[in-house]
């Protein structure tokens, strides 16, 4: 396919703890990405009050942005020192609890309430535990996301939104014989593929 040798690729959940630990997290922006900014009015289509989830979500400042405008933010992301850091670096107090249904997976919370933050791999997600959403933000997820778990990821992602939810994803190109990535190259026929 012409995705050439990145098919194979595999990031272990341990590589992504340690880019934490390592400061290795190019991918983190200060800035909240203009394409959201751009998209807005899609993401929210009119709705107030909405429950928007961010895939591996690291520290991504936009969340801080969508819950000041009265959403509730939702977010998943395996490194513990991310979901910390978030908090601490927006001076927001927060809560922490174990979730029954994940072994070992701990929530975080703002004292507010707005911001939810699962510490777990994504994979231990399901509609049952965390409800449905009305938007998703994925930026640096799916393009996170090994080659060979993309139709797994796609599939829950599907699971758990409702019907009337907007989707906005970002992806990236470039030449992946370049690259070994992450992020991934996701060519389009592949998002309507995975999406339908
Ligand atoms: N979306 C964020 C982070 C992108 S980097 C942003 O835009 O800044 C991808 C993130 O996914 C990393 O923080 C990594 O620790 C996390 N991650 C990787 N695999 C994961 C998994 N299976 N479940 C949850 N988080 C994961």
């Amino acid at each position: 396919s012409d995705i050439g040798s990145q098919k194979e690729r595999v990031v272990t959940e341990e590589e992504w703890l340690q880019r934490w630990e390592m400061g290795n997290i190019g991918f983190h922006k200060e800035q909240r990405h203009p394409l959201l900014q751009k998209y807005l009015d899609v993401l929210l289509n009119g709705r107030s009050g909405l429950r928007i989830f961010f895939p591996l979500c690291g520290k991504a400042v936009e969340m801080k942005w969508l819950a000041d405008m009265g959403h509730s933010v939702i977010g998943v992301e395996v490194s513990e020192q991310a979901v910390k850091d978030f908090f601490s670096e927006h001076s927001l107090p927060y809560c922490e609890e174990p979730v029954p249904e994940i072994s070992g997976a701990k929530m975080f919370q703002s004292t507010s309430g707005n911001i939810s933050l699962y510490c777990c791999s994504i994979y231990d997600l399901s509609s049952s535990i965390v409800g449905k959403f009305d938007g998703v933000w994925d930026r640096g997820a799916l393009v996170a996301v090994n080659p060979r778990d993309r139709q797994r990821y796609a599939s829950l992602m599907i699971n758990l939104v409702e019907k009337s939810s907007s989707y906005l994803l970002v992806t990236v190109s470039y030449d992946p014989n370049k690259h070994k990535g992450p992020p991934f190259y996701v060519p389009e026929s592949e998002v309507k593929n995975l999406f339908g």
